[in-house]
């Protein structure tokens, strides 16, 4: 069997290009790979492998016959709330165990499209509520580098089956930071697109303001190589408006030199792990180094941020998860975890009458002047840079009884969700064996110049690379 470890989309591409080895091939190795490592480290909830295999099946014969498109014959995961056709889809949650979708969304069919192979649905905290991965009701997923901890949430599975090598990039959601958190503890490369970029038709509904739908890949360039097959508008969802696509490749190589990097003063607090802060501050000289200003800026009402994410977003969950009423999907009665009937508890009094105008419409206004200050701060700069996560990633178990300690870990990524800006996680490093994230963000719409810093950084400093020993 092939050693495929340090293989990135655009490597197999060229590949299988070559027929060095075909998609069925590289399928029954990422089969394999999930056979070993997922008793240990739970990264997937369904394994699709006929699927997966007369997918592949398909992508040689197109490859036989000439075809080449970046993701034909790419085996990739989906987190298990995109809904897809004939395969089950149960957001981590008993209510929906046994729901099979009878439709792809938008994302599935435009990657089915692209000739991907889609090997399974992977593990999340149910509904996407968390920050850990260990709120699932199918157990918890563990961090591939180090198993006593936690791989970051909610979108836990998809991070850890890339570095884990049992996919070779994967997809997920992130309304409050779960691709970027996430991607920062498992040492990938993490994109949460700005909001509409990616169409939400078909991804089972979280909060739906802030819902953004991205994916999780080795390096920078397959990042922009996957998000440049599921981006654009769509008819059925009307907050994708139509900004043209751009080739999110052609910038990769352009470099830093001349661009205003602002460095947001109220990110770097106390509170922030001195290890984590050393790294992000690293990586800041290292693009002055290389050309950049870096620019202190300040986004005064970050303070409120969490407060306001934890109204807006239990207010629009409690609305979402209405609908699983029993008659149509699961049934909610007995099944609904400890962290969602929070949230809907949450959600329902922010909204009630008497609280309503204390509560969510204050967080409202609040809202608006987060995008002010981000608003203003993108006249000075070009992008910002912070640590993804104001922790390294945490023991199993160490958070699970203290909800507000684990809202607290989404510190530094809700903003980004408040305002709907594109932000990308890139790997900086590690410490004592577990991995550190950057956070890059940029103003709407600008995911080529994310890519551009990213890239840069990543060329110089290929941590993906570092494998971790299973
Ligand atoms: N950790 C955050 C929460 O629990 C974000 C979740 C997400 O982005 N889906 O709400």
């Amino acid at each position: 069997m092939n050693n495929f470890t340090n293989l990135t989309i655009k490597t197999a591409r060229e590949k299988l290009d070559k027929k060095e080895f075909s998609s069925v091939e590289l399928t029954k190795y990422y089969l394999e790979q999930i056979k070993k490592h997922n008793d240990r480290l739970n990264a997937f909830i369904t394994i699709t492998e006929h699927e997966a295999l007369t997918m592949a099946e398909k992508a040689d014969e197109k490859i036989h016959n000439g075809e080449s498109t970046p993701l034909l014959g790419i085996p990739l995961a989906l987190k298990d709330i995109y809904v897809t056709k004939g395969i089950k889809t149960t957001a981590a949650s008993k209510v929906l165990e046994n729901y099979v979708g009878h439709y792809d969304g938008t994302v599935v069919k435009k990657l089915k499209d692209a000739g991907v192979v889609i090997l399974g649905k992977t593990n999340l905290d149910a509904w996407a509520h968390g920050s850990s991965g260990e709120n699932s009701d199918f157990g918890p997923t563990k961090n591939p580098y180090n198993t006593d901890y936690v791989p970051g949430g909610s979108s836990s599975g998809s991070p850890t089956a890339v570095a884990a090598d049992m996919a070779l990039a994967a997809s997920g959601t992130d309304t409050g930071g779960s691709i970027r958190l996430p991607a920062s503890f498992c040492n990938v490369v993490g994109l949460k697109p700005t909001y509409g970029r990616v169409s939400r038709y078909g991804v089972i509904a979280m909060a739906s303001s802030l819902d953004s739908i991205g994916h999780f890949t080795k390096t920078v360039e397959d990042n922009a190589l996957y998000l440049q097959a599921s981006a654009g508008g769509d008819p059925m969802d009307a907050t994708t408006p139509p900004v043209a696509v751009p080739d999110y490749s052609e910038k990769l190589d352009h470099g830093v030199k001349g661009l205003k990097i602002g460095v947001p003063k109220e990110y770097f607090i106390e509170g922030l792990d001195p290890k984590v802060r050393e790294l992000t501050e690293k990586a800041l000289s290292w693009y002055q180094s290389q050309g950049a200003k870096l620019v202190e800026v300040s986004l005064p009402h970050t303070k409120y941020a969490i407060e306001v994410y934890y109204i807006i977003q239990t207010a629009e969950v409690s609305s979402n998860l209405a609908r699983y009423t029993g008659v149509r999907y699961g049934d909610e009665r007995s099944v609904f975890g400890d962290e969602a009937k929070r949230r809907i508890m949450l959600g329902t009094y922010v909204l009630s009458a008497g609280y309503y105008d204390a509560f969510y419409k204050k967080a409202m206004q609040v809202r608006t002047l987060l995008i002010k200050d981000v608003k203003d701060a993108f006249e000075k700069v070009d992008v910002m840079i912070t640590p993804a996560s104001p922790t390294l990633p945490w023991k199993l178990g160490e958070k699970t009884t203290d909800p507000l300690s684990m809202y607290l870990s989404d510190i530094f990524t809700v903003h980004a969700n408040l305002v709907g800006i594109p932000g990308l996680s890139v790997p900086i490093g590690f410490v004592d064996g577990l991995p550190v994230g950057m956070q890059i963000l940029g103003p709407h719409f600008k995911e080529d110049l994310l890519y551009q810093v990213g890239n840069a950084f990543e060329k110089e400093h290929p941590f993906w690379m570092e494998r971790p020993v299973l």
